[in-house]
Parts: C-alpha cells; structure tokens; sequence
C-alpha cells in the first residue's frame, strides 16, 4: 500500500491569536521530524498568524471552508483567492456542521470543490451519515451520495488533491466513536465508491481520513485498520498535548 497517513486538526471556531499562535508553535515544534502527513486548520482570522510560523514546517495550512464563487458580492464569505493570499494550501469542504448546520448541499459543495481544484488547492472532502441514517441501514448510500456528488467533474489528474474524511456524524464531538470495525468498512465502501469512478489504482491511492471523537487512546486503533488512513481531527486537535500523541500515532 503506497498510501501515507495524513493527520488534521480542525480548530473551529475557537482560540484567539494569541492562542493560536501558541498551538501552532507548540506543535511545530512537537511534530518535527514527524513521520506522516500533517494539516492545521484555524479560523478565517487566526491564519495569518498561524502561516508564518507553520510556514517550512511539516505542518500544512488548511482552512476550514470557502466561498463557491471566486469574488464578489458575498457579504461574509471568503473566498479561494484571499485564502491563497495568505498561504492556505488546503481547504475542508463539506465538513457535516457546513452540512447540516448551515444548510450546505451537495451541489454547492461540490461547487467549492471545483473551485478549490481549480487554485491548485488541496482538498478534504467530508462524508457522513446521522445517526437515524445509520440506523435506517443507509450510512453506505449516505455516503456514496456525498462521495459522487462531491467529486462530480473532478478530473481523474486532480484527483491526488482529494483526501476524503468519513465522519459519522453522531461521532463529532459527542465522544462515541465508530468502532475500528465499523469505520474501516465504510472506508472500504467509499474506496469502491471512488475505484467505481476512477478505476481500481486510483482507489487505492486516496487517501480517506476518519474523523468522530479521535484520541490519543483510540487512534492507533482506527490507523491500523487496511482502509483508515489517518484522521481529521477537532475537540483533540485544541491542544498540543492531545493533537502532538494522535498525530505521533505508533503505525
Ligand atoms: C470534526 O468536527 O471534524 C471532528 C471530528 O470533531 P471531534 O474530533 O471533536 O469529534
């Protein structure tokens, strides 16, 4: 398997400059010499405070949403040409509280995700059913919705700057996570998913995050499983103590 684990934190909406610049030095130094893949992805307003100091680092600078439109009258959008000013190499898209908080569907996300693809952005694109969805049996069908839909139009060559993050959204922040069982057959599922679209090589090369309640106690667990490439991570991602370990996972 060729595939590389690559390891995000996704700070929402939390910490002020002070702090964020304090996080992102902590982990800089933390994750020196790290042997995966890693992204930090702050606020619209702490990012370039964060840039300069993950800047030659092995820590990418992720944010956490985009506009659709390039530019514009968008009242309190951002959009993909701001955050390539200030250095933004990855945009998550899709993330379920976009989805299902703010009302976001898969026609608008997938619109952010052409446009992301089309300023040489990297992007994590986010999968995942509600509970009743599991409940109902349909976390597969969930899943392979949001997984077509999102990539619709992507060309198979920009398809090595698509990482997905499957997070079962009863698992984001309520500290329940999929068992390593559960969330690698979903990975599984979303890999055939993408081979159906793209061919077999191009299946096994993606690499598909999980992301619900991901700890230093649970994630060497869920990384050793075949489909599981790494994380995306939110409430653990707060703190240097917390991300440093799940990031610095035993593979
Ligand atoms: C997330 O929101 O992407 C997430 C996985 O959050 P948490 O780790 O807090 O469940």
């Amino acid at each position: 398997m060729s595939r590389s684990y690559y390891i995000a934190g996704n700070w929402k909406m939390h910490k002020t400059r002070a702090e964020a610049a304090e996080l992102a030095k902590a982990l800089a130094a933390r994750l020196k010499g790290g042997k995966h893949k890693y992204l930090v992805a702050p606020s619209f307003t702490l990012i370039e405070t964060v840039a300069p100091i993950v800047k030659g680092s092995n820590i990418r600078l992720g944010a956490q949403n985009m506009a659709a439109e390039e530019q514009g009258a968008h009242t309190g959008e951002v959009s993909v040409l701001q955050l390539k000013d200030l250095g933004v190499q990855t945009v998550i898209l899709g993330h379920s509280e976009r989805r299902h908080v703010y009302k976001e569907d898969d026609g608008l996300i997938n619109k952010k995700v052409l446009l992301a693809l089309k300023h040489g952005l990297e992007v994590i694109l986010c999968v995942g059913e509600l509970l009743e969805e599991r409940e109902a049996g349909k976390a597969e069908a969930v899943c392979e919705t949001q997984t077509v839909e999102g990539l619709k139009g992507v060309a198979p060559a920009d398809l090595d700057r698509i990482v997905i993050a499957y997070e079962p959204v009863w698992a984001i922040g309520t500290g329940k996570t999929a068992t390593p069982e559960d969330a690698d057959a979903i990975h599984a599922y979303i890999r055939k998913v993408v081979g159906k679209l793209y061919g077999p090589s191009e299946a096994d090369k993606i690499i598909i995050q999980y992301g619900g309640s991901v700890k230093p106690e649970n994630a060497a667990q869920l990384m050793a499983k075949e489909n599981i490439d790494g994380a995306l991570v939110g409430g653990a991602a707060l703190k240097a103590d917390s991300f440093a370990p799940i990031a610095q996972f035993d593979s």
